[in-house]
């Protein structure tokens, strides 16, 4: 077995451990599969391995890693994990099948426009600055009521939340904030916990945790 494919089945095995503690169904957590930065041969073997759901942060990376492989692979679900400019909106929408980053007007509008004149509808999720860090993308938690009614307005698919915890802190509090918020807005989806804390994300009610290292070890860190 390839070193990914046992990465892959490791890992499944931990996320059923964490499931079974945490008394949920292991078919609630999807497993999003963080190819960003990493080699073509990595992702082919995690293919080949038979997963189907991956993330990606940058546009361009993707399309260059993926618009070929759509054709192959049918079954393929590509969920956009980085911030999305607007001037990329055409290419995102083209490519993706849900932008997991949503977090301000002008993005909503821009997807809501380009998903009609592609007669294309993505899934959406909000992305929550949970640690209000001024550095990162995310909607501050205050403002997340009048973002999710314009989704709402606009007529986006926009079923949950998306969070990434400031790094030097501990996960599980931000974690616990974005179930909290999910809650008091009917929404049913929450994308947190990477390689190091998803157990943690598990036992929060994460229903899609992403994760990069963990299936394909250190990612390429040059440009
Ligand atoms: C890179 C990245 C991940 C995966 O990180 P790992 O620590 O490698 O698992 C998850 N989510 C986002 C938003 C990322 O940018």
């Amino acid at each position: 077995m390839n070193t990914v494919a046992a990465n892959i089945t490791a890992t499944r095995d931990k996320i059923a451990r964490a499931c079974h503690e945490a008394g949920r169904d292991a078919a609630g957590v999807n497993l999003v599969a963080v190819s960003k930065m990493q080699p073509h041969d990595r992702i082919a073997e995690a293919l080949t391995a038979g997963q189907r759901l991956f993330g990606e942060n940058r546009v361009q990376e993707a399309s260059a890693h993926w618009a070929g492989l759509r054709s192959q692979y049918p079954d393929l679900k590509l969920h956009l994990i980085g911030p999305l400019q607007t001037n990329k909106v055409r290419d995102a929408v083209a490519l993706f099948d849900c932008i997991e980053t949503v977090d301000r007007p002008a993005l909503t509008d821009a997807l809501a426009k380009e998903m009609t004149k592609q007669d294309r509808e993505i899934r959406c999720l909000v992305q929550v600055n949970t640690g209000e860090e001024p550095q990162k993308g995310g909607v501050p938690p205050d403002g997340l009521p009048d973002l999710l009614d314009r989704c709402r307005k606009l007529g986006l698919d926009s079923r949950g939340l998306m969070c990434m915890p400031p790094i030097d802190e501990p996960s599980a509090p931000h974690f616990a904030l974005l179930k909290k918020l999910a809650h008091r807005h009917g929404l049913r989806e929450l994308s947190m916990g990477m390689s190091a804390d998803y157990e943690d994300a598990i036992a929060l009610g994460a229903t899609h945790i992403r994760l990069g290292t963990a299936l394909f070890g250190e990612r390429d860190t040059k440009p």
